[in-house]
C-alpha cells in the first residue's frame, strides 16, 4: 500500500499518517522530520536545510529529491509507504511520478486532508514540543497540555515552541503553502486514486482510503 498525503501545516497528517501505519503495516516517510532530524546531526543536508526552515520557506527541490531517492528503496518500505509532507511542490510531484516508474511503484491513494485555515493557525501556535532532542514529545496547550506547565511529562526537560511556530513562522508556512503546494490537488485531482476527506478528525480520511482501495 503505497500513499500519499496532502494538506497544509497542521491539517493532521502526522495523526492520520500514524493509524494508516498501523493499519496497513508501512513506513511513514516524513520529509520535515527527515530534514529536523538531519539539522540536529549537523550533516551537509541539514546545514543546507536549516535557514530555509526556520524562515518556513521550502527547501530547494533539489535536497529533497536526493533524500527521497534513496528513502523510498529501504528495506522498511517493502510492504509500502505513506509520504508525509512530500510532494510540495509541483516539480517535486514530477519527479516523484518519474520516480516511482523508474522503480516499477504504483501509488494507491492519494488522500487531500481539508481543514479551515483558523482551525490550522489555532494548532499550530498552540503545538509546544520537547527541547530535548532524544524526547521531542509533543502537546498542545490547549487540547492536550502537560501535566507542569512548559516541562515535558516524559523526561522533564523544557518545552519549548518550534522555531517555525512563531506566528510570524506560521502566516510564512501558510503563504508558502498556498503558494506552491495547494496547486498540487489541482494536478492530483483526476487522477483515480484521489481522495479528498474533512480533517477536523482523522476517521474520515482513514475510511476513505479503506473504501478507495478495498484494504
Ligand atoms: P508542516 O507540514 O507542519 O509544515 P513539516 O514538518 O512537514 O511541517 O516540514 C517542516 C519544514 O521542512 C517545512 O517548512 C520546509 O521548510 C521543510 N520541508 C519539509 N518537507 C519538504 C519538502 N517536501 N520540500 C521542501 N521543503 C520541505
Ligand atoms: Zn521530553
Amino acid at each position: 500500500m503505497r500513499i500519499i498525503l496532502l494538506g497544509a501545516p497542521g491539517a493532521g497528517k502526522g495523526t492520520v499518517a500514524e493509524i494508516l501505519m498501523e493499519q496497513y503495516g508501512i513506513s511513514q516517510i516524513s520529509t520535515g522530520d527527515m530534514l529536523r532530524s538531519a539539522v540536529k546531526s549537523g550533516s551537509e543536508l541539514g546545514n543546507a536545510a536549516r535557514e530555509y526552515m526556520n524562515r518556513g520557506e521550502l527547501v530547494p527541490d533539489s535536497l529533497i529529491m536526493d533524500i527521497m531517492e534513496k528513502r523510498l528503496q529501504a528495506d522498511d518500505c517493502g510492504k509500502g509507504f505513506i509520504l508525509d509532507g512530500f510532494p510540495r511542490t509541483i516539480g517535486q510531484a514530477e519527479s516523484l511520478a518519474a520516480m516511482l516508474k523508474k522503480l516499477g511503484m504504483k501509488i494507491d491513494a492519494i488522500v487531500n486532508l481539508e481543514v479551515p485555515e483558523d482551525v490550522i493557525v489555532r494548532r499550530l501556535g498552540s503545538r509546544r514540543t520537547c527541547s530535548n532532542a532524544d524526547c521531542q514529545a509533543i502537546y498542545n496547550i490547549h487540547t492536550k497540555p502537560s501535566k507542569r506547565e512548559g516541562i515535558c511529562d516524559k523526561c522533564g526537560s523544557p518545552t519549548i515552541q518550534r522555531e517555525d511556530e512563531t506566528e510570524e513562522a506560521i502566516k510564512k508556512r501558510l503563504a508558502t503553502y498556498a503558494e506552491k503546494t495547494a496547486p498540487l490537488i489541482d494536478y492530483y485531482r483526476n487522477d483515480p486514486a484521489f481522495i479528498s476527506a474533512p480533517s477536523l478528525k482523522p476517521e474520515p480520511a482513514v475510511e476513505a482510503v479503506a473504501a478507495l482501495t478495498g484494504r
